[in-house]
């Protein structure tokens, strides 16, 4: 598969990347009326002006990545996805956000390009979608994560080692074991949209805690390194635990899927409005 360079040209971004054919099909049919094409304003100069803001959801996992397996054997990467197309047809359809998918099928796409993506569309918010495994088979309910050096307590690290180790698996450099880049990253990710994130991470988990069961301590932090994206407010929700039979049938249950979507949607376009 060939890169749409016309697409990222578009984009008039300077970045050196090379996205791999599973990013590339990401862009190509989103890009056109979601991301920031260049304007002209009435004395012939361009500028550039997004039409919606946009908000950028990633299915996490995908391909070869199964992520976690349910005690039923149901497939993480499938739930994300599901999760994920749900959320983006109730976002569009409200009409005032553009919604971009960081994958709209089973392909595996590397971390550090999930968040490249994410600096592409030039996304006003960025939100990975999980749903992970745990030890302790008790363990259930929704948290969300925002980006931080130092784990919010140990789970926080375990789950983040786990989805980190996507990318180490593959030969791929994250990012996370090299500390310069990512002081840099963590830097510029805290100066620009970490305040951002936590007050929308706040919102998120508030709206959907009215809803749905909640992980004790539900706002949680860790080093992910799908989280490293500089200037957009990012942040990874755990949906479930695939480890809890109760969460599983949750999670790959029709009926309480659409409701997760519907609840994180809404909760999704809430968090918009604050800052
Ligand atoms: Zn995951």
């Amino acid at each position: 598969m060939s890169i749409d360079r016309r697409n990222i040209l578009r984009l008039g971004l300077s970045l050196p990347v090379l996205l791999s054919a599973g990013a590339t099909s990401a862009l190509a049919g989103q890009l056109g009326d979601g991301m920031p094409a260049p304007r002209r304003k009435p004395d012939g100069t361009s500028v550039n002006a997004k039409a919606k803001p946009v908000i950028m959801i990633d299915p996490g996992h995908g391909g070869h990545d199964p992520g976690a397996i349910g005690v039923s054997g149901a497939y993480e990467k499938d739930i994300t996805l599901d999760l994920a197309t749900r959320i983006a047809n109730r976002i569009e359809g409200g009409g005032r956000y553009k919604v971009v998918l960081t994958r709209k099928n089973d392909v595996f796409v590397p971390l550090t390009e999930r968040a490249t993506l994410a600096q592409l569309a030039k996304a006003d918010l960025f939100i990975s979608i999980h749903a992970d495994s745990a030890p302790n088979p008790d363990a259930r309910g929704l948290s969300a994560y925002t980006l931080s050096e130092t784990a919010s307590d140990g789970l926080a690290a375990a789950i983040a080692d786990r989805e980190n180790a996507t990318d180490v698996l593959r030969g791929i450099d994250s990012g996370v074991s090299d500390p310069q880049v990512a002081a840099i990253l963590f830097d510029l990710s805290r100066r620009h949209s970490l305040n951002t994130a936590l007050a929308r991470k706040a919102h998120i988990v508030q709206v959907a805690g009215a809803k749905l069961r909640l992980l004790d301590h539900p706002k949680r932090s860790a080093n992910f390194a799908v989280l490293k994206v500089p200037d957009v407010p990012a942040m990874l929700i755990e949906t479930g635990f695939l480890s809890n039979a109760q969460d599983e049938k949750l999670l790959t249950s029709d009926k309480s899927r659409a409701q997760i979507a519907t609840v994180l949607a809404d909760a999704f376009v809430g968090a918009m409005a604050v800052a």
